[in-house]
């Protein structure tokens, strides 16, 4: 029997596909929930204007995901990966994320791909038809999962016949961004977006303290750590995300390791990225997830422009030295783990 758990939408399930609309006269803070990217997304902001900005965020969000969705027929991923003819036009947005994508699949050699649609779908992942392809079928479709051969030419984009494109992996981040340009664009000073779990942050509290965000043990899913943070993006990958069992019990994550054409088995159980920029840090999030603790390290002492808190599969936490002052733990998840700082000298 196969089944999938998609964590946070379940957790949100009761909302209903309605938008639902609160708003809260003290503080001037608004609150907007709806669905959108596949998600379950919750956006707060306080201001004059807050009710108002959360709708065009909304709307916005809606757009990015108009663009990037991999299943809507009408969005620019969908006609690159059902092409007959390339090159395909494509958007602004579609354009720059695909962009930053291939820049951090070079840097992660490839742990990060937006060209492995061929294996994920092969999968089952996104339609929710889940199976396990043979190696044969994995070796076939390996070739077509090569993001060199993507290319990018003003809005224009080709691929060769039989690959895919797919930029789950960093749509929320950019959506994050987008949206903190739009509060300050509207002169919001203060925000928090929850997109599925992918959480950003615009200044500080309305009372000037910081915002503090719970890092969710992949084991049972509750908060084991926090960090206060302001002006940043704090973006987890996990395999307690999203994935299915077969019949023999054996569980399979939706993140993928594009050199074995199978989920990511890096000893990892979750990563995040804590940056300031929602893309980068998404992008990050699921590279690193793939890469693995040492990888991860070597990353960050050879960029050292992101902050992460790596949870292994032995349940041990690790985090960057840039987290000593913002990052707690709670008391029932520290007392059992190795808490070990990184740190870049050598
Ligand atoms: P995230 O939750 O941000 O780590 O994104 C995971 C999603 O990105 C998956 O559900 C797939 O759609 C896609 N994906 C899986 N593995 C990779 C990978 N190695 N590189 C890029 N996208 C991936
Ligand atoms: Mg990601």
């Amino acid at each position: 029997m196969i089944r999938a758990d998609k964590k946070t939408v379940l957790s949100f399930a009761f909302v209903g596909l309605c938008a639902v609309f609160f708003s809260c006269s003290k503080n001037n803070k608004s609150v907007l929930s709806f669905e959108a990217m596949d998600t379950f997304v919750s956006v707060q902001s306080y201001g004059k204007n807050s009710a108002a900005v959360n709708q065009k965020v909304r709307e916005r969000i809606v757009q990015i995901e108009s663009e990037l969705s991999v299943t809507k027929e009408t969005s620019d991923v969908y006609r690159i990966n059902h092409a007959e003819n390339f090159p395909v036009t494509v958007s602004d947005d579609t354009k720059n994320v695909l962009l930053f994508s291939l820049d951090i699949a070079e840097k992660t050699s490839g742990a990060l791909n937006p060209a492995l649609y061929p294996v994920t779908s092969a999968w089952g992942f996104t339609k929710d038809e889940f199976r396990v392809p043979s190696e044969n079928e994995i070796k076939t479709l390996l070739p077509l999962c090569d993001f060199k051969k993507v290319s990018v030419s003003e809005n224009s984009v080709s691929i060769e016949k039989n690959m895919a494109l797919d930029l789950g992996a960093v749509g929320k981040g950019f959506a994050g961004d987008e949206a903190v340009k739009l509060y300050v664009d509207e002169g919001i000073k203060s925000a928090l977006l929850d997109l599925g779990g992918n959480i950003q942050a615009l200044g500080k509290k309305p009372d000037g303290s910081l915002w503090n965000v719970g890092i969710k043990s992949p084991f049972t899913g509750e908060v084991c750590a926090s960090v206060k943070i302001c002006d940043r993006a704090v973006i987890t990958s996990g395999g307690s995300e999203r994935y299915f069992f077969t019949a023999d019990s054996k569980r399979y994550i939706h993140i993928f390791d594009s050199s074995t054409g199978r989920p990511a088995e890096s000893g990892l159980s979750s990563a995040t990225v804590i940056t300031e920029r929602g893309l980068y840090g998404d992008s990050l999030s699921t590279a690193l997830f793939v890469l693995g603790k040492e990888k991860s390290c070597d990353l960050w002492k050879k960029y050292h422009d992101f902050e992460m808190i790596l949870i292994t599969e032995k349940n041990e936490i690790y985090y960057t030295e840039g987290l000593s002052e913002c990052i707690s733990f709670y008391d029932n998840f520290s007392k059992n783990e190795m808490i070990v700082k990184e740190s870049a000298k050598q």
